[in-house]
């Protein structure tokens, strides 16, 4: 086999949003979205459905409907996208709950589906998603006379703690929403992890549940392994990859790896990322081509079988800085090409 294998430890996972329910004052949710950020939203709602969690989050109808058939009837599954045109059936048939960010998507579903249940999503400042304060304003008594059922917002700038924007929105979340009988739901991961001023009904985290930052106590859920296909020696002087990037300046021993940019190992992480044999930690060796990369294991004194790019000794929060990015986008990237293995199911 020359794909890689990405193991998704279901236990820590689980154990995360335990940790992130234990600090949270509310019901806690899970943001599902993006195929539960890359590691198989099924498997992932199915052991947090076990672990108590009643309502979860996707971005898009669709993901909506696939993830209906994993959690059962009573659970309640949010759409941040809210109603979008074309979206009615499948809002109605798989009981999604959209969490509805305009007047004209207002319109939409108050004309296609009446009486079919639906949030509100408020924007308190980060001017992405959700009705700005005025136009709240306009049509507030129309939508509570609909009984919403979960109002919500977000944050910019939640995994800063001392960024005054997170006082900002918590202010401008609590003039639009204060004296509504109706849950309410602010925090993410951040959030949670700011103040219980930000808890309010119902949170939703994700990137913690996962294992990353900032929820910094997290256990890391993801492993993933790369099958050595070669190894070869090289005289000082002989290069390795495109653009001749790495020279060896001693006799070396390269293994090539089967996993590149295409499986989203990013090539800006190349110069300061490490593969790990066991314990020991061996450098990357030129450039990340989109299938193979050149990794340095002079050494470790042996030839390895295959070479550990994230786990415990290298999570993704040292990879994204590595790479100049986040740990969200690390695990989105993951490629379709490994073979994905759940444990602690
Ligand atoms: C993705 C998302 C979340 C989860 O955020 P994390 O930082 O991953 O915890 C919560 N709410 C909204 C609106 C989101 O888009």
């Amino acid at each position: 086999m020359s794909t890689g294998t990405l193991t998704i430890d279901l236990d820590a996972l689980a154990a995360n949003w335990r940790a992130l329910d234990a600090i949270n004052t509310g019901e806690t949710a899970a943001v599902v979205k993006a195929d539960a950020y890359g590691l198989g939203a099924a498997r992932v709602a199915r052991r947090l459905l076990r672990e108590g969690a009643r309502s979860f989050f996707v971005a898009i109808a669709e993901e909506g409907a696939a993830l209906r058939e994993i959690v059962g009837p009573e659970s309640s599954i949010h759409v941040f996208s809210g109603h979008m045109p074309g979206d009615a059936d499948m809002i109605a048939d798989c009981n999604l709950v959209p969490m509805i960010n305009s007047v004209d998507q207002m319109i939409r579903h108050a004309e296609a589906l009446p009486g079919h249940g639906f949030g509100i999503q408020l924007d308190s400042g980060m001017n992405r998603l959700g009705m700005e304060p005025a136009e709240w304003q306009a049509v507030r008594e129309i939508a509570l006379a609909q009984g919403p059922r979960l109002i919500m917002s977000h944050l910019a700038c939640a995994d800063e703690p001392d960024h005054a924007m997170n006082a900002r929105q918590l202010r401008s979340f609590h003039e639009m929403t204060e004296g509504l009988d109706i849950p309410r739901s602010l925090a993410n991961t951040g959030a949670i992890l700011l103040h219980r001023d930000y808890h309010f009904d119902l949170a939703r985290p994700g990137i913690g549940v996962y294992g990353g930052a900032p929820f910094t106590d997290a256990q890391p859920v993801v492993t993933l392994d790369l099958p050595v296909i070669q190894c070869r020696d090289l005289e000082p002087g002989e290069t390795v990859g495109y653009g001749n990037d790495f020279a060896a300046t001693r006799p070396t021993r390269i293994a090539t790896v089967a996993a590149g940019y295409a499986d989203g190992i990013l090539r800006a992480m190349g110069p300061r990322t490490q593969l790990y044999a066991e314990d020991t930690p061996c450098p990357i060796a030129g450039r990340i081509s989109m299938d193979l990369i050149g990794v340095d294991v002079t050494d470790l004194g042996h030839d390895p079988a295959s070479l550990r790019l994230l786990g415990p000794e290298q999570g993704i929060d040292v990879l994204a800085a590595n790479a100049g990015t986040i740990g969200y986008e690390i695990l989105t990237s993951l490629g379709a090409r490994y073979s994905r293995r759940h444990i602690g199911a």
